[in-house]
């Protein structure tokens, strides 16, 4: 079932959670899950459920860099967060997979990518070499 305009399993990024365009390389792109909400009251707070909430409040609830972490998750293996629906944009299963710098300039623009790239050396970059 829908929740505001998402469905399980889309994939997403949030704009508050994208790194800044005037420094691209600080921090990772996180790539979200959507995931289904829960219709059970008692599993959320005995009188609402955790889709009643989402539905209240307009978020959707997304698990991040479960798959394929981005640098900055690597270590902790990703999160689980509610984000607004009109902050988080579907992106498709092959945009998820582009290499970071094919992120920033889809997500971020050219002008980040030019930075990115100033910052960290050659085009095409080796997308292992990543550094924080
Ligand atoms: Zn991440």
């Amino acid at each position: 079932m829908p929740i505001n305009g998402f469905e399980a399993d889309d994939l997403a990024v949030c704009s508050y959670r994208l790194p800044s365009p005037v420094q691209p390389w600080v921090s990772g792109i996180h790539i979200g899950r959507v995931l289904e909400p829960s219709d059970d009251p008692a599993a959320w707070n005995g009188h609402n459920s955790e889709r009643d909430y989402c539905q209240l409040t307009n978020q959707v609830p997304v698990a991040y860099c479960q798959d394929d972490p981005c640098q900055a998750c690597q270590d902790q293996g990703g999160f689980r967060q509610y984000d607004y629906a009109d902050a988080l944009t579907k992106i498709t299963a092959e945009q998820a997979a582009l290499p970071l710098a094919d992120k920033v300039r889809l997500f971020l623009g050219e002008e980040a990518l030019a930075r990115y790239q100033q910052a960290l050396g050659p085009w095409p970059p080796n997308p292992r070499a990543e550094r924080p």
